[in-house]
């Protein structure tokens, strides 16, 4: 077993890798705030016998367990995030859990309400051109996810804009910023250090995945892009992420990452005006994107579920701006749902993402 050793971001400020068993990311920081008696721990790890003994580990380092745990926020609903909550909560009956409304409403608390989304996942990607040859694989993947399903209990629900106060040191404003998921957290800390709890919102050289999904269907990608610029103006020094490395200039990386997804609603425009085919369904347009993992055949399943509801975010936040019009055809199980570009509606470039 490896040790794991928190490391001291600030004074009573600890960055805590724990394992996942992903091999795009292979691990996630979680973090603790600690004054005196008090504390908050900022998301919680897998759920894995691995994760949870990095995690009590960590705590035992510094002189707490899982039993002496305050307030645990989950940022958001990935199974990264809040995969130990509920084991927290068993030995900590007494904590707080806490999560913004809008993903506590999405959490999907038996196997039923599992097995239900991933027919409504699966059924939206073959209706927007994803091949049953290819659909097939992704099922597989999904099913896999059940294994790790612990679904949290959120026993506080914020709504964005309250106040954590751990101690007298530390005082973290919650920032609901949807996007990655429709009930995003951030946190930053108003009493003076400056540090920025970013997630998954805002890493040093990734991006998050923003994904159309047949729960969040509204228009992930503005939001997404709104929640960045709504950040912008924080006086923020270090920027603790939930992957890669701490950093600072949250505003050059907000600014980096607006320019990507401007980039990539332009190859997808691109991608219509090359072809000769009066509409493209999403698959279509993702096939023809080019993506950081590689060619379309090269991606695992999980990969091609992750770029194809991407693309469709792209492809929303198009249509939602009257770029693109959608195109139904054939009904219920043969519904299909493919793009056309409105040609006189094309703006000068710099109109299409402001
Ligand atoms: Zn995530």
């Amino acid at each position: 077993m490896k040790t794991t050793e928190p490391v001291e971001i600030l004074p009573g400020l600890y960055q805590i890798p724990i394992p996942i068993p992903l091999e795009s990311l292979r691990s996630v920081f979680v973090y603790l705030a600690v004054d005196g008696k008090h504390n908050l721990l900022i998301d919680t790890g897998w759920s894995s016998k691995e994760a949870r003994e990095a995690l009590e580990q960590a705590l035992s380092s510094v002189g707490l367990s899982l039993s002496k745990l305050e307030n645990v926020v989950v940022s958001h609903l990935h199974p990264d995030h809040f995969g130990l909550a509920e084991e927290i909560r068993h030995e900590a009956p007494n904590s707080r859990l806490i999560m913004h409304e809008a993903d506590a409403a999405w959490i999907l608390n038996t196997r039923n309400e599992f097995e239900q989304f991933m027919r409504e996942l699966h059924n939206f990607l073959g209706v927007h051109g994803m091949p049953s040859s290819e659909l097939v694989a992704v099922k597989d993947a999904s099913l896999k996810m059940l294994s790790f399903f612990r679904p949290p209990k959120p026993n506080f629900i914020a709504k964005g804009g309250e106040i954590l106060q751990v101690g007298k040191k530390w005082r973290f404003q919650l920032i609901h910023t949807p996007g990655h998921t429709i009930g995003n957290l951030c946190l930053y800390d108003l009493s003076g250090s400056k540090v920025f709890f970013s997630g998954d919102h805002v890493l040093p050289t990734i991006t998050p995945n923003i994904s159309l999904s047949p729960r969040y269907n509204g228009d992930p990608l503005g939001d997404y892009m709104d929640s960045l610029k709504s950040i912008e103006k924080l006086d923020v020094g270090p920027v603790l992420p939930s992957h890669e490395y701490v950093f600072s200039n949250l505003k050059n990386r907000i600014v980096e990452i607006l320019a990507h997804h401007r980039e990539r609603l332009e190859e997808a425009v691109s991608i219509f005006d090359k072809s000769s085919e009066d509409s493209l369904s999403a698959y279509q347009v993702a096939i023809g994107l080019h993506w950081m993992s590689g060619s379309w055949d090269s991606m695992s399943a999980w990969e091609r579920r992750a770029a194809l509801m991407e693309t469709l975010a792209h492809l929303q936040y198009l249509k939602n701006r009257g770029k693109l019009i959608e195109v139904q055809e054939g009904q219920k199980d043969k519904q299909r749902i493919s793009y056309s570009i409105i040609k006189n509606g094309s703006k000068e470039k710099s109109s299409l993402a402001k």
